[in-house]
């Protein structure tokens, strides 16, 4: 089966690392954006969506993988003068802004989401948001009462990294949850079992590979363990790709 790996950083792989995922079966993934260091100026970021939006896709076209850009200041990102990176989103073509979202919650954390918020909102642009490892559900509620202040359409925005304790809250806003299978994050067993507490309607799923230690082929494996879970083919190919094609409008 194809999988959609909804959240990846591809400048952190090598052109041959994309090409065995797409052999893996992995053919599409957002590329999302993220700064290892904290940059200096804001035309750091800039450039890096500038990269994300036409070099890495070309990479990944030569190996057989559809990456899709998402563009946006990531919590852990922020730059001086962060207001001309928010500026620059319009300008760059994207199929999403991401990851965006909290860390600690700060107030400039805040301000920075809540400029790009209103700024996807207006764009009818989807939005992928990283929830943090620490402080998790708190910072989630957080994160989801934002988007509510916004009015962000349910439709348009994923709250990615969700967990058993955090998936019933994003699913009751109405958002779609991000299940990352990584070390550290879940297991492909643990998505089975939220999948099998609250449904397929809502999930997407994404491995976030990229710069650190991680298994790049996390999705195609819990998609494989699901099929041999039994699960109906049908909800595996929405947990896979179709629930992922509706959100970002492919
Ligand atoms: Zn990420």
């Amino acid at each position: 089966m194809e999988v959609f790996d909804t959240h990846i950083h591809s400048e952190g792989k090598s052109v041959e690392d994309l090409e065995r995922m797409a052999e893996e079966g992995i053919k599409r993934a957002v590329t999302c954006a993220f700064y290892p260091i904290e940059p200096k100026f804001p035309e750091t970021l800039i450039d890096l969506f500038r990269k994300l939006a036409t070099f890495e896709i070309e990479r990944g076209k030569s190996v057989g993988m559809e990456l899709y850009p998402a563009i946006g200041i990531h919590p852990r990102c922020i730059p001086p003068k962060y207001e001309r990176v928010v500026e620059s989103l319009e300008e760059i073509e994207c199929v999403a802004f991401g990851e965006i979202g909290l860390e600690t919650a700060s107030d400039l954390e805040i301000e920075v989401l809540k400029e790009q918020l209103k700024l996807a909102k207006r764009l009818d642009k989807p939005c992928i948001i990283h929830t943090p490892r620490r402080n998790k559900v708190e910072v989630t509620e957080k994160t989801l009462r934002i988007l509510q202040e916004v009015g962000f359409p349910e439709s348009l925005a994923v709250v990615d990294h969700a967990t058993k304790d955090t998936a019933k809250m994003i699913l009751n806003a109405g958002y779609y949850a991000g299940l990352t299978v990584q070390v550290g994050k879940l297991s492909a067993k643990e998505v089975y079992e939220i999948v099998s507490e609250f449904g397929f309607e809502r999930f997407v799923l994404n491995s976030d590979t990229g710069f650190d230690k991680a298994d790049m082929f996390a999705t195609a494996k819990t998609v494989r363990f699901l099929e041999e879970k039994g699960i109906d083919k049908s909800d595996v190919e929405r947990l896979a790709v179709k629930n992922a094609l509706r959100l970002f409008k492919l």
